[in-house]
């Protein structure tokens, strides 16, 4: 019997590694031990005795983390997300530590999701929400535009851009790209163009980059003023994709008509944390919020039942494939990132 520990105190994750243990029949080889807290350098020994763990997005695995996890035995460290940035690749590697992730889980719900923050935004339904809570039914200032002969610019045309571009197209939406790999599924949808074309020519710019060293701050106070004035900038992707300082720069020089981002640079003390009775430190969060014409949701573009069945059950299949000694199909090694 393998014993898992999986980071994080969320119910959904516990239920959802449950049910996919129930239904990958593996309640005689894995015991799942679930912990209330999120993984970083205090945290570690929770997971003594476990041979494998289970963390997400916003844990820490860094260094001295994996480190720790080695010396108390941990041989796997299993990202329930398509991102791996959390883990220290180098030291994974050096120690013999295997590290895996899920590189597709739903493309369908985070594409959807962009597209339902940009809906929201430029129809401000998130506002008209509000106002109607209130019993004010005024329509003032809740002028959206048709989407519809408007064009969209993706920055990424991989497994979740290129739904986001195909939703789009229904929309009747004209759609450039940017990407460093020509999609052929793609094939006259798509219009690719350089990055600089792609930010003055579109109306609505989404981001669907992996963050990569080389995608690191691919939005920057260089080139976000080179977006078209008025357009509408979706980050359900990275935070680090787009240079924070550089963003609310444009926002208070009104360069923006919205901004959606479902994800934030410095998200991991924030995020899935209940913050309401104690408040927020981070100011630049509160002063994004600050603006009726950016919405922010905290990184939950993938959170639908389709998406966290299969993260489960990815995650339980590399377990397993690494306890029989198999290959593990969605390890990643340090190549992949240096080939970025
Ligand atoms: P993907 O790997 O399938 O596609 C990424 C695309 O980016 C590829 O086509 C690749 O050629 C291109 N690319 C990589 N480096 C580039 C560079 N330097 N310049 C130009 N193009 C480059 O990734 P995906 O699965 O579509 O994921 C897209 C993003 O969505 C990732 O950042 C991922 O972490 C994020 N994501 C967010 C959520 C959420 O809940 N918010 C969920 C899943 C994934």
């Amino acid at each position: 019997m393998a014993r898992l520990g999986v980071y994080g105190g969320k119910q959904y994750v516990n239920d959802g590694m449950d049910a996919a243990i129930k239904e990958l029949n593996l309640s005689e080889a894995v015991i799942p031990h679930y912990f209330k807290a999120s993984l970083n350098i205090e945290t570690v020994s929770l997971a003594r005795g476990c041979v494998a763990i289970a963390i997400f997005v916003n844990d820490d695995a860094s260094g001295a983390v994996v480190r720790e996890l080695h010396s108390i035995g941990v041989r796997i460290i299993l990202c329930m997300c398509a991102g791996f940035n959390m883990v220290s690749l180098e030291t994974a590697e050096e120690l013999g530590v295997t590290v895996a992730r899920v590189p597709t889980y739903s493309p369908h719900a985070v594409a959807e999701f962009a597209v339902g923050m940009l809906m929201s935004l430029n129809r401000k339904i998130h506002r008209a929400f509000n106002r109607t809570r209130e019993c004010n039914f005024e329509i003032e200032g809740l002028l959206g535009f048709d989407l519809y002969q408007k064009t969209v610019g993706v920055l990424g045309t991989g497994n979740i851009g290129s739904v986001f571009c195909k939703i789009m197209n229904g929309f009747g939406c004209k759609i450039i790209a940017y990407d460093i790999y020509h999609n052929p599924e793609l094939a006259g949808l798509v219009e690719y163009k350089s990055l600089d074309e792609v930010l003055a020519e579109s109306d609505v710019l989404s981001v669907f980059l992996p963050l990569y060293p080389s995608t690191y701050h691919t939005i920057n106070e260089e080139n976000i003023f080179k977006i078209k004035k008025g357009a509408f900038l979706v980050n359900v992707s990275r935070g680090g994709l787009i240079d924070t300082k550089a963003l609310l720069k444009a926002l208070k020089q009104d360069h923006f008509a919205g901004v959606a981002l479902d994800v934030y640079e410095h998200e991991s003390s924030i995020f899935y944390h209940d913050l309401s009775s104690t408040g927020v430190v981070d100011d630049t969060v509160m002063r994004l919020l600050s603006w009726p014409k950016v919405i922010i949701s905290s990184h939950m573009a993938f959170f639908t039942v389709e998406a966290v069945r299969n993260i489960m059950q990815t995650t339980l299949t590399s377990l397993m494939q690494f306890l029989r000694n198999e290959k593990v199909e969605n390890e990643v090694r340090i190549e992949v990132m240096q080939a970025k």
